[in-house]
This record gives C-alpha cells, structure tokens and sequence, in this order.
C-alpha cells in the first residue's frame, strides 16, 4: 500500500444524517465515525456536518456544544453550533423554521424533503464560512442531494474545490436518490468489493460502473476485544483462548439453560431474523446441529410476527437441553455469544459487508457463512480457499511458503444441502481433531478485520479523485 508521506494532507468533509453514537439507526453511523476516526489518525483534517436534532438537547455526549455562526437563508435563519464527538469536529445546522425538531433521525413522511433541505444548508454553510474541502464525502439516499447540488448550484458559486465521494450502505432504499448521486460523484463506493460486484449491473449503478468500487467495513478492535471485555468472564486472547472460551462457554450454557453434556460443540447465530439473513437456513441449521450432537443458540428477533412465530415454534419443539433462544436485541448478550460459540452461522441470501462474522474471528468462534457480498470477502474456506485467502488477507501469492490464512467454512447455494456441506466440514473438525481445531481459532483471532485497511483505501481513493 503506498506511503502517503509525500502527499499533502487531505481535508475530509461528511454530510451524513447518522452519526455514532449520537445519532445512530444503523451501520450508516457507524461506519461516518470510524472511516472519519480512521482517516483522521491518518494525519488528515475531517469534518462532520449533521442535521441538529431536537434529541440532541438530551444528549450527555454533547454538552460541549459551541456556537459557530449563524446566516440567513432559504427563508429562514439557519443556525450552526459545534462540538467534538468521539474526537471528530461536528457542525450541527439547525434551521430556525424548526425543521429538525424531531425525536428520531427518520420517520417522518417529510424524511425526503427535509434531508434535502439538510443537504443544501450544509453547503451553504461551507460557502458563508469559506471552506474548500478537497472533498465532500455524502452517504446512502439521505445527504445523496449533496452530489447534485454541490455540481449543479455550488461548484460555480464559490465552492469550487471538492470533489464528491458517495458511499451506499444501503442498495433497497431510494433508489432513484442513490442512482441520481452515483451519476454526479467522482467516486461511488459500497461496503464491499464481492457486493459491489454483485450489484454492478443494478439500475443504481448504470453506466458508472466505472467510478464505483466496493471498500469493506471493519469492527472497533477496542470495542470488540476479548482481553478487555467487560461482558466475557475470563479475559483471554490468541494465546490462552482455550479457558477463556470455556469460561464462556460454560457461563452462557448457564444463561441459556442448557444442560446436556457439556463437550459439545456450540453452534450459534446472532442475527436480525429476516428473509435476507436466511432464515429458512438458520431454522434447518438449529436442527442439523442438534442431529450432529451438538448445541445451538441464537440471539436475535424477528420484526415480522410471523417469522417470529415459526422460531418460538422452533424453540418449543427443540426443547431446552441443547439449545438456547434469545428474542431480544441484548448488546451485553452478544459479546458473550461471540464468546462462548466454538462456531457462528451466518447464512445470509445477500450481505453488503456484515459484521458477525468479523466480530466472531476476534472472539475465536469459527464463522460458516454463505459465500455472498462481504461475506466472501472476509471468510475463506480452509478447504477450498487457501490460494485466495493467502492473497486477500496476507497479499501473499504463495500459501505453501507464507502460511495457511484460511478462516472459516463457507458454503455457495441456498439450499440446506449446501450448508450442510460447510456446517459438516466444520462439525466433523471439531470432533475429529480438537487440537486442529483450536489452532484454527486462535489463527482467526489473531487476523486484523479493523479500519486499518478500509480506511488506506478510502485514503488511497481520496488522493486518486483529486489526482494525486
Ligand atoms: P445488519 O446490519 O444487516 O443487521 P451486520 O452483520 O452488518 O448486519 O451487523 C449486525 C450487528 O448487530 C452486529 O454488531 C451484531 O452483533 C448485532 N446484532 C444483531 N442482532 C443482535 C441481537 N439480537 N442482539 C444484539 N446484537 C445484535
């Protein structure tokens, strides 16, 4: 990866309407605080412009707020106060027209309308206060408008230096915005390279094929990080894994209330339960892992109440013994699930980056994943894909000399013979050699799946829109 040594600093702007952990829904928020950390550790100026929610005011994380400037526009006046957040210079614009007066960042039938109006104001508000950022960086349909606007009113009208980079999160939502701000930005990326390929050919994308490519997401190594865990019992890490996951393992065989023998191997999902996770497969799976002997658990929960009910089905007919369901969203639970699981299913039909499955290697529980979208870009299979995950994980061109990096058990159809084909591999590893078993947990734990990388290609692609 090249030294950008010689390169200048690049100055970073978001205009997104999440932000974690102040105004999170989804990974959108997650993913704006760890690419501006990331990029901002870097050596580079990053700056944030959000919407100012009126659930701002009860936030404890910004206390600190400052006022920044104030100008007339639009019709109306339009605030701008600032604050550090998680170390990142946020402007807050809030329109006096009491726009953003609202409790949550979504679900009001004027979203559309409003954002736009967000979008506008923030560009405005780097003109009034002299800004040319290198780039204006502008996320998933809500601060799409950022693109056109930017080239079709601001660009001749004194910010003419940004270039545009517009990340989709999310391909099912407003299609028409996303497809309209791939068409106006300089470079379009989604959140990793095998789903930025999948969806190539979708309508979104057109002909931009070209400026669109795929950056995947990573996880916070603090705050997914077994040695310092506040939620697992027993501290542990690469080198001493072995009690600290049966010091796990043991505690949530407890809180699941399983009682059958304990050598068994835990087989676990932790996941939101809709169609695009595969739900069918996760059902077969809790039965297949049960018929191989060993115990299943999952956390998760169902927005639509009648995949719900087929699971409270699944649980009554599967008893307690060997399995555990959880139907709930229990943060504190999944870092002990990540724990105590020798293995995590994650079957999905189709995956933009997920992050179980990275979260999993960092706790040392084996991922079985459906080879789909990031799914296929982080997971290679120890039987099948030793040449590809030699390269992609190790930039190796020769495995036998420079070492196995293969992670996991995946598996392409979906079908439940074909998880049976990975989750068998994987089962029959278990039982049939232990100690190689081991060593491959502890070899998935210690992979690096943080922003270390994703964010040397954002930075690499920051340099390439401005030609340098
Ligand atoms: P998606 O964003 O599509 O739900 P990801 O894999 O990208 O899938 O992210 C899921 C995140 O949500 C992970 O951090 C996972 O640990 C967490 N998660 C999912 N379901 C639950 C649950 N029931 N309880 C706690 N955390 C959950």
């Amino acid at each position: 990866r090249g030294s950008t040594a010689s390169k200048p600093p690049l100055h970073v702007c978001h205009i997104a309407v999440e932000m974690a952990p102040i105004a999170k829904v989804g990974g959108l928020a997650d993913v704006v605080t760890a690419i501006g950390r990331a990029i901002q550790d870097n050596g580079h100026l990053v700056e944030i412009i959000l919407p100012k929610y009126q659930f701002f005011n009860n936030s404890v994380l910004l206390g600190g707020k400052e006022y920044e400037t104030h100008f007339d526009w639009a019709g109306t006046t339009i605030r701008v106060e600032k604050c550090k957040v998680e170390g990142l210079q946020c402007f807050f614009i809030e329109p006096q027209n009491n726009m953003f007066q609202t409790d949550s960042v979504y679900g009001r039938n004027d979203d559309a309308h409003r954002f736009n109006f967000f979008c506008n104001a923030a560009l405005e508000f780097l003109v009034r206060t002299a800004r040319q950022p290198d780039i204006l960086h502008c996320h998933d349909w809500s601060s799409a408008e950022v693109a056109r606007a930017y080239w079709e009113h601001y660009h001749h009208n004194g910010l003419t230096k940004p270039k545009v980079a517009f990340t989709i999160h999310n391909m099912n939502y407003g299609q028409a915005k996303l497809g309209e701000a791939v068409h106006h930005s300089q470079v379009a990326t989604t959140v990793s390279p095998s789903y930025a390929g999948e969806v190539r050919g979708s309508p979104v994308i057109g002909n931009n094929g070209h400026k669109f490519t795929g950056v995947r997401n990573g996880i916070d190594p603090e705050i997914w990080d077994p040695e310092t865990d506040i939620f697992v019992p027993v501290k542990y890490n690469a080198d001493n894994q072995e009690e600290g996951k049966a010091a796990a393992r043991a505690e949530l065989r407890q809180r699941a209330g399983m009682t059958g023998w304990d050598d068994k191997p835990i087989v676990g999902v932790v996941s939101r339960l809709t169609a695009q996770k595969g739900v069918h497969l996760i059902k077969h799976a809790a039965h297949h892992t049960l018929s191989r002997g060993g115990q299943f658990v999952l956390l998760g929960s169902a927005p639509d109440p009648k995949i719900q009910g087929e699971f409270n089905g699944l649980a009554n007919q599967l008893g307690g013994e060997d399995t555990g369901f959880f139907f709930a969203f229990d943060e504190p639970l999944s870092h002990l699930m990540y724990a105590g699981c020798d293995v995590i299913l994650v079957p999905s039909m189709f995956e933009p980056c997920g992050l179980t499955q990275m979260i999993s290697m960092r706790y040392g529980a084996v991922p079985v994943v459906r080879a789909t979208g990031g799914l296929r870009d982080t997971v290679f299979d120890v039987d099948n894909e030793k040449e590809r995950a030699a390269w992609e994980v190790g930039g190796s061109t020769d495995w036998k000399t420079d070492g196995d990096m293969t992670n996991g058990f995946s598996f392409e159809g979906t079908d439940e013979g074909s998880l049976n084909y990975a989750l068998d591999r994987c089962l029959d590893a278990f039982y049939n050699d232990r100690e190689w078993f081991r060593s491959l947990q502890k070899r998935v734990m210690l992979q690096d799946w943080s922003w270390n990388r994703p964010a040397n290609d954002y930075e690499e692609l920051y340099y390439k829109m401005i030609g340098r």
